[in-house]
C-alpha cells in the first residue's frame, strides 16, 4: 500500500495510483474545512485508507464500529473517539463504488468530496469538543454542504422527515443547509453545529414555516 501524507497528520493509504492533482484538491478542500471548524492543526493522527474490495471495506467498518451490516449504498465512514488516538476514514474506491448501482455514476469530483465529507464529520466532533450532535440532519447536513455533495439538490421529503430520526437522501440536507447558509450568520451556524437548542429550534421552526420552500 502506498503512504500519501495529505496534511500534517492525515495520511492516506491506497493500492491505486492517485494524481498528484487530486491529492491537492482533496488537502485544498480539507483545509477550508479546517478553517470553517476555526481549527489550526489535527492533534490526532487520521488514517484514510481506499477500499479495493467492498468486502474488506464492509468487514473492517462493521468490526471497527460493532455493526452487524452496513447498508449497500454507504461508501465511507469516519471514526473520530475520544478515547481513541487514531481517527479512520474507511472509503471505497471510485471503481468499487461504481459498481453499485445507487452509485453507478459517480465520478471523481464525488469520490473526492466523499472523502472529504468523512473529513468534516472527524473535524465536526473536534470542534464539539466531543459533544457531537444526536440529530442526523445537523451531522450529514454540514458533512454534505462543506464537502460540496448534490450542488443540483431538491427537497424531496417532508419536513418532518427531514428533521427526522431516519435517515434521508442526502441531497435534501444539502437543500436544507443552503437555506441554512444563506439565512443565518456564521456564528449561529456555529452554534447550530454545537447544538445550541434556541438556534436549533429557530432554524427547524423558521424552516418549517418557510412559505417559499
Ligand atoms: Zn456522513
Amino acid at each position: 500500500m502506498k503512504e500519501i501524507k495529505i496534511i500534517e497528520n492525515v495520511i492516506l493509504y491506497t493500492n491505486d495510483n492517485i494524481d498528484t492533482k487530486i491529492i491537492d484538491a482533496i488537502r485544498f478542500k480539507m483545509l477550508n474545512v479546517m478553517k470553517f471548524f476555526q481549527i489550526d492543526n489535527i492533534s490526532k493522527k487520521v488514517i484514510i485508507r481506499i477500499w479495493n474490495d467492498r468486502n474488506k471495506f464492509k468487514d473492517t467498518v462493521c468490526k471497527l464500529e460493532g455493526y452487524d451490516d452496513l447498508p449497500l449504498w454507504a461508501i465511507g465512514n469516519a471514526r473520530n473517539e475520544k478515547n481513541e488516538d487514531i481517527c479512520y476514514i474507511d472509503k471505497l474506491s471510485l471503481a468499487e463504488t461504481k459498481k453499485i448501482e445507487y452509485h453507478k455514476d459517480a465520478t471523481l469530483t464525488d469520490f473526492i468530496n466523499s472523502i472529504v465529507h468523512e473529513f468534516v464529520h472527524i473535524c465536526h466532533t473536534i470542534f464539539t469538543g466531543y459533544n457531537y450532535p444526536d440529530k442526523i440532519w445537523i451531522t450529514e447536513g454540514i458533512a454534505t454542504y462543506l464537502s460540496d455533495q448534490y450542488p443540483d439538490c431538491d427537497l424531496n421529503v417532508s419536513k418532518e422527515e427531514l428533521f427526522g430520526k431516519k435517515v434521508v437522501t442526502y441531497e435534501n440536507y444539502r437543500f436544507l443547509y443552503n437555506y441554512i447558509f444563506e439565512n443565518y450568520s456564521y456564528e449561529e451556524i456555529l452554534s447550530l453545529l454545537k447544538s445550541d437548542e434556541t438556534v436549533v429550534s429557530k432554524i427547524c421552526d423558521e424552516f418549517s414555516n418557510s412559505k417559499s420552500i
